[in-house]
């Protein structure tokens, strides 16, 4: 990794005098922005998670329209604003909270995710001009070309393939191509690493190996963020691709059981996967704990369910509106994009460049000081500018690391299906 490029370039200039020294840090400053924008512009960039599909369902809010950063109903991503951010490519997740382990639980989950799947097929309907499907990693190049956005989509939670293996490819076919194994409680494929009501982790199930096996087969990722550190190392076991954490950080620098272990990061590089570092504040830097909020959140479950179990729009709408009022009256700090990117420095450090990618969870709880919402991602860029990352560096972070990855999931299904 070079990392010394635009300091040294920096350094020389000051010491040849060519700039006055009253006014050179701020013509640093502004030359490290141009050169961000530039590379930021040049490079492929690509989020792997995203929760924006659940605004798509909201009457009268239209992903075609730009909203007005940091407002309430705005949410972190619209067509417009992607553009604005330079973001090439976004997977949209469908996001299925966890419920019932039962027929009709399963049916409910199949339902929502229909419903999500249905939604991001019609906003490529809509405005064609500006956003494709994607499935491949050439479809991302091909589209960066033509000044489009790509959309992949990413199914978040396992849980509507319930214990229906044929599912998997039924999913494939209206184009998932990663699929997060389990979300905050345990499932018929795995464990979760939030779920310790039974506090034996079980790891990776027989259904979910093959549920695993059956994504190595047909080309889908195997997606790691959420699975406890047992189905983790289960899954790593027997996958016969690279596998990758769509939204997860690194657990030393921030302990939570969503972030990833040291051991857990060296065991992701021999298996040549990548880890894209997640934007929740409270993943980036532990918080300081809220107990008002906490009992507030409690007596807003008691008062709606759990979010899977919310499936009128309206009613969900009240809720969020009653969540977010509790979040702004009792706020906590949040996490900056600098503690952000000393999580990209971490996993580089530790296994090197090419197993580090974004993302985001905007819309899912992404947000930090500095990069709240897709309009406000060059900021990253600047920042890794800043701390003396390569151009090159910067492309394998923002998007080759991840299609790198894609490419060897797919040419892999082809031995695998074969
Ligand atoms: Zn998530």
């Amino acid at each position: 990794m070079r990392r010394i490029k635009f300091t040294s370039f920096v350094i020389v200039l000051s010491f040849s005098g060519f700039w006055l020294t009253s006014c050179a840090p701020e013509k640093d400053e502004e030359a490290l922005k141009a050169e961000a924008k530039e590379i930021h512009d040049r490079v492929l960039t690509v989020d792997t998670h995203s929760d924006t599909p659940s605004l798509m369902l909201r009457k009268g809010w239209d992903i075609g329209e730009r909203h007005e950063p940091g407002q309430r109903r705005s949410g972190k991503i619209d067509l417009p604003r992607m553009a604005e951010g330079g973001l090439d490519a976004e997977f949209f997740a469908t996001y299925v909270g966890q419920g019932e382990r039962t027929p009709e639980g399963y049916a409910r989950a199949r339902e929502r995710a229909n419903l999500l799947l249905g939604a991001i097929h019609k906003m490529a309907e809509d405005y064609p001009q500006l956003v494709e499907l994607a499935t491949s990693p050439e479809d991302a190049y091909r589209l960066e070309k033509e000044g489009k956005r790509a959309a992949f989509i990413g199914m978040e939670n396992g849980y509507p393939i319930g214990k229906d293996l044929s599912l998997v490819e039924e999913y494939y076919d209206r184009g998932v191509r990663y699929i997060t194994l389990c979300h905050s409680s345990d499932n018929d494929i795995c464990d979760s690493s939030t779920d310790r009501r039974n506090p034996e982790d079980k790891g990776l199930s027989d259904f979910g190996r093959e549920v695993v096996a059956e994504c190595n087969r047909l080309g889908i990722m195997v997606d790691v963020s959420h699975v406890s550190d047992k189905s983790f190392f289960d899954v790593l076991e027997m996958t016969k691709a690279p596998v990758i954490a769509s939204h997860s950080s690194v657990r030393t620098l921030c302990d939570h059981p969503r972030n990833f272990s040291d051991e857990m990061l060296k065991a992701l590089a021999s298996n040549n996967g990548v880890i894209q570092i997640c934007f929740v504040s409270s993943f980036v830097k532990k918080a300081k704990p809220n107990p008002e909020r906490e009992k507030a959140l409690a007596k807003l479950r008691e008062k709606y369910g759990s979010w899977s179990e919310v499936r009128d729009e309206s009613v969900r709408e009240k809720m969020e509106d009653e969540y977010m009022d509790i979040y702004e009256k009792y706020p906590s700090e949040k996490a900056t994009v600098q503690e952000l990117v000393d999580h990209i420095d971490y996993v580089v450090n530790l296994i090197g460049v090419d197993h580090v990618g974004i993302g985001t969870d905007f819309d899912g709880g992404g947000s930090v000081e500095g990069c709240d919402d897709v309009s406000e991602l060059p900021n990253i860029t600047e920042e890794l500018l800043r701390r003396g990352y390569s151009e090159e560096d910067i492309r394998k972070i923002w998007g080759a690391n991840i299609m790198h990855v894609f490419r060897k999931v797919i040419e892999r299904a082809k031995i695998v299906g074969a």
